[in-house]
């Protein structure tokens, strides 16, 4: 059984204008990831990728069709249940959403703070986690006195610390230059090898797809147009 299965998920949001049909942001999407896949949703602007991450981390309900993880189907679950499946799920941004007032230990910790894990539990896995992301020696700078990249790294670490089975990647290098980029999608690929984290890429950057993912979709106009292994789907000539 796939570790997450989409079947025939539409969104679609009221029109803008009055009189118009609505905007069908998904407009029946079918996809299965398999645990241990990291999975690729590629698109340009406007494709739907960013609707479907919020229904995927079940911060929007879908119009109709369901998500299963692990078996269960998140759609029709009622809030506080839902709270557990977004714990589960790791998420990494863009903009890398780091708390400024928090030092890089207290970004890493956070997350262990909300599941109320004991303060020596905190520590110890703030410790392993920075030092797994190479960052021992910055616990207590701010965010403000990083790199891109470090910033990331924190984005990773945070994202990581409850150990989550999957790990959503929305843009995530998207502000970073290539460089940056590569540390990044090794440290992904890393996570990935060592602990088997599910990782679902979302990205408009093809070479973000060929460098790391092992399938892809690829999003148009709220529907998948083309899916499989990325050495199928990209093979160049
Ligand atoms: P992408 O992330 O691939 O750029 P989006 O999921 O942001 O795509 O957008 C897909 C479509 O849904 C676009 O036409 C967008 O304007 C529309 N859309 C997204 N969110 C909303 C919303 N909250 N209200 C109305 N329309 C939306
Ligand atoms: P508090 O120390 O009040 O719990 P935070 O939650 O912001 O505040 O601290 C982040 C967590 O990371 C704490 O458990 C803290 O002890 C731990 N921590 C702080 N510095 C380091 C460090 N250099 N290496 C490992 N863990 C650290």
């Amino acid at each position: 059984m796939a570790l997450m299965s989409l079947r025939d998920v539409v969104k679609h949001y009221p029109s803008a204008r009055k009189g118009g049909g609505p905007i069908r942001a998904i407009d029946g999407v079918s996809l299965d990831i398999e645990a241990g896949d990291i999975y690729g949703i590629i698109g340009y602007s406007g494709a739907g990728k960013s609707t479907l991450v919020r229904l995927i981390n079940a911060l929007e309900r879908v119009s109709s069709g369901s998500i299963e993880i692990d078996g269960t189907d998140i759609t029709t679950l009622p809030e506080p249940k839902l709270r557990a499946v977004r714990g589960g799920i790791g998420m990494i941004f863009q903009q890398f959403n780091l708390f400024n007032s928090r030092n890089v230990a207290g970004n890493v910790a956070y997350p262990l703070r909300v599941a109320k894990w004991p303060k020596a539990d905190r520590e110890q896995r703030v410790g392993e986690l920075l030092d797994w992301v190479g960052l021992s020696d910055r616990a207590r700078n701010y965010p403000d006195q990083l790199s891109g990249g470090q910033k990331q790294r924190v984005g990773i670490a945070r994202a990581l610390s409850t150990k989550p089975r999957i790990l959503l990647a929305d843009e995530a290098t998207s502000a970073l230059d290539p460089q940056t980029t590569e540390d990044v999608l090794g440290l992904l690929r890393r996570a990935n090898e060592e602990f088997g984290v599910t990782i679902i890429v979302i990205t408009h950057e093809m070479d973000v797809v060929k460098s790391i993912c092992s399938h892809v979709a690829v999003m148009e106009e709220g529907h998948i147009v083309e899916r499989g292994e990325v050495f199928d789907v990209f093979s160049s000539p």
